[in-house]
C-alpha cells in the first residue's frame, strides 16, 4: 500500500470512529487531523538560530531526571499509571546549553539543547536522524559499476581499528557488498571478523558452514555444478542478514567465480518499467522450503513471503529468491500462478542482465547483504590438490546496525544520540 493510500485509509478509520459529531470528530472532519494544534500544547525554543516546537506530552514523557529515566539502563522508568497526557509548563527557563521546565504538578525537567535538537520534529531533522543514525541510505548499483561500489578493506585493520571497522560496515550497509583482503589462511580467521561485529547467527547448518564439493549433499550449494543466483535461507522468518564467505582455496581452473546482482536495482527497474509484474512479486506469497538432516538433526523449514518485501513506506526491506528452495505449494489463487511465473522469470532475467562477475582469491572474505544481493557461482572442477574451499558465516543486520551506531558515538561522529 502506498504511503498516501495508507494515510487516507487511516484518516478514513479516524473519521469513522469519531463520526458521532463530538468536538473531536468535527475537528477531524474539518481539519483532517487527529488533534487540533493548540499553541499551549507545545514549547517553542530557539536552538542554534532555529525555532523548534516540542509537544508538552512528549517532553514530559521524555523527562531525563533520575525519577523518570534510568541513566545507566538508558530506559524510561516513569510510572505510566500516574502519567498525565495534558501536562502544562508553568515555567520555562533556557540557558546556553539546556532548558528547565517546571510542570503544573511541580515536577521539574531539564533537557540538553543538543539532545532536543537531535529529536526535533521538523522533517529535515527527522530525515537527518533516519539517515545518519537509524540506518544508512542504500545506494543501488548495476553490475557494470561493481568495481566502484565493492570497496576493499584490510583484515588486520578491521581487527585493530574502529575506524576501519566503521568504514567497512558503512560501505556494506550502503552498497550491500564489501570485500576484505589479506585474511590469514586459517579456518578460524573468519571468527575474528564476525566477533569484531558481534556474534554469528546460527542456522541448522551450524554457526559456520564449509562450501566444498560434496556428492551426497544436503544442500545444492555443496556441489561444484553451476549454482543459480539466489538469496540464502529464504525459508527463515528471521532471515540471516549478511553472508560472509572466506575463500581459503579458489579453483585454479576455469569457473568458480561469483555472480552478484543488486536486487534493489532490479526491483526499482521493474517498478518503473514493469509495474504489474513488480506488484505481483511484492504481493504474492511464495512458500520457501528446506528439508533435510544436518549434524544428525532433521529439519523441515517453511516460510511464506513474497519475492520483494516492502515496508509501509514502500521501501524494500527484504528479497527472497531461490529456485531450489522455493516449495511446490502455491498459497495464492490459481489464476495468479501463470502471471506470477512470468513476473518471477522477468526478475530472474533482469538480475542476469544487471549482474557482476567476480572471482575471489584465497585470503578474500566476500561480504554481502543476503536479503538484498543475489549471489551464485559458475561451475568449476576440482583437480588434484586444488580443492576449492570456502568457509561461511552469517551475521544479522540488527547486530551490524547496532555496531555502526556504537561506533558513531565512540568515534564522536554524532553528539546527543543516546
Ligand atoms: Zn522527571
Amino acid at each position: 500500500m502506498s504511503l498516501m493510500r495508507q494515510f487516507q485509509s487511516t484518516n478514513h478509520i479516524i473519521k469513522r470512529l469519531y463520526k458521532s459529531g463530538n468536538a473531536l470528530g468535527n475537528q477531524i472532519h474539518t481539519q483532517n487531523r487527529l488533534f487540533k494544534e493548540k499553541e499551549d500544547d507545545f514549547i517553542q525554543l530557539e536552538i542554534k538560530e532555529e525555532l523548534l516546537k516540542f509537544p508538552n506530552v512528549w517532553l514530559r514523557d521524555n523527562c531525563q531526571c533520575n525519577q523518570c529515566y534510568h541513566p545507566t539502563a538508558h530506559s524510561r522508568i516513569l510510572d505510566w499509571n500516574k502519567f498525565n497526557l495534558d501536562p502544562k509548563p508553568v515555567e520555562v527557563v533556557k540557558d546556553e546549553n539546556s532548558v528547565q521546565v517546571t510542570w503544573d504538578d511541580g515536577h521539574k525537567s531539564s533537557y540538553n539543547l543538543n539532545w532536543l535538537q537531535f529529536r526535533s520534529f521538523t522533517p529535515r531533522h527527522q530525515k537527518t536522524y533516519t539517515e545518519t543514525i537509524y540506518k544508512p541510505v542504500k545506494k543501488v548499483w548495476h553490475g557494470s559499476d561493481f568495481e566502484k561500489v565493492c570497496s576493499k578493506h584490510d583484515y588486520n585493520q578491521i581487527l585493530e581499528s574502529d575506524e576501519a571497522l566503521y568504514n567497512w560496515l558503512q560501505d556494506l550497509s550502503t552498497y550491500g557488498i564489501a570485500l576484505i583482503e589479506n585474511t590469514p589462511d586459517s579456518e578460524t580467521a573468519l571468527d575474528g571478523i564476525v566477533n569484531r561485529v558481534a556474534f554469528p547467527r546460527k542456522t541448522h547448518y551450524g554457526f559456520k558452514f564449509i562450501v566444498q564439493h560434496v556428492t551426497n549433499t544436503s544442500n545444492v550449494a555443496y556441489l561444484s555444478s553451476n549454482l543459480q543466483m539466489h538469496t540464502d535461507l529464504p525459508y527463515y522468518e528471521y532471515c540471516p542478514g549478511t553472508n560472509m564467505l572466506h575463500c581459503l582455496v579458489q579453483t585454479l581452473g576455469d569457473g568458480g567465480e561469483n555472480m552478484l546482482a543488486d536486487c534493489h536495482y532490479t526491483a526499482k527497474y521493474m517498478a518503473q518499467h514493469h509495474p504489474e509484474q513488480f506488484k505481483l512479486l511484492t504481493e504474492t506469497e511464495v512458500e520457501w522450503r528446506d528439508v533435510g538432516v544436518e549434524h544428525g538433526k532433521e529439519f523441515f523449514k517453511l516460510h511464506r513471503s513474497p519475492v520483494i518485501c516492502l515496508d509501509n513506506h514502500g521501501e524494500i526491506v527484504r528479497i527472497n529468491f531461490s529456485i531450489p528452495q522455493r516449495g511446490s505449494q502455491f498459497p495464492g489463487p490459481i489464476e495468479n500462478v501463470k502471471p506470477w511465473y512470468e513476473a518471477h522469470s522477468l526478475f530472474y532475467e533482469l538480475s542476469h542482465k544487471f549482474v557482476a562477475h567476480f572471482k575471489t582469491k584465497a585470503g578474500n572474505i566476500l561480504v554481502f547483504d543476503n536479503i538484498r544481493v543475489l549471489h551464485g557461482r559458475n561451475q568449476y572442477e576440482d583437480k588434484g590438490d586444488n580443492v576449492r574451499k570456502l568457509i561461511g558465516a552469517y551475521v544479522d543486520w540488527d547486530e551490524i546496525y547496532s555496531k555502526l551506531r556504537c561506533l558513531k558515538v565512540k568515534l564522536e561522529l554524532e553528539e546527543g544520540v543516546q
